[in-house]
């Protein structure tokens, strides 16, 4: 079989607790413990308040969808068309709900 043209994620030391996470089924980010914020992408200091205090937190399963992009064209090539957005399907969009 011929190798996929999908792009591969770079796993790097910064992102390596969300791959993780993903392997274990979980959505995991990073947390801060001084503010109680939690966001993405990775960083050393938390966007909100600058502290370091950040540790990386499972979440929950549950919360909501806030925004999306929905994709015209296919992604890269060889890929399949997009056929799917939150808005054409929103029962099935409940998969897309989460909460740290
Ligand atoms: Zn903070």
């Amino acid at each position: 079989m011929a190798a996929s043209a999908r792009p591969e994620p770079g796993v790097t030391a910064e992102t390596a607790p969300f791959w993780d996470g993903t392997a274990r089924g979980v959505l995991c980010l990073p947390h801060c413990g001084l503010c109680g914020t939690t966001f993405f992408p990775p960083a050393a200091r938390c966007p909100h308040c600058l502290s370091s205090r950040v540790a990386w937190k499972d979440c929950s399963g549950r919360g909501y969808l806030r925004s999306w992009t929905e994709l015209h064209v296919a992604p890269y090539s060889g890929s399949p068309s997009p056929s799917w957005s939150p808005r054409s399907n929103p029962a099935k969009a409940d998969r897309w709900r989460w909460q740290c």
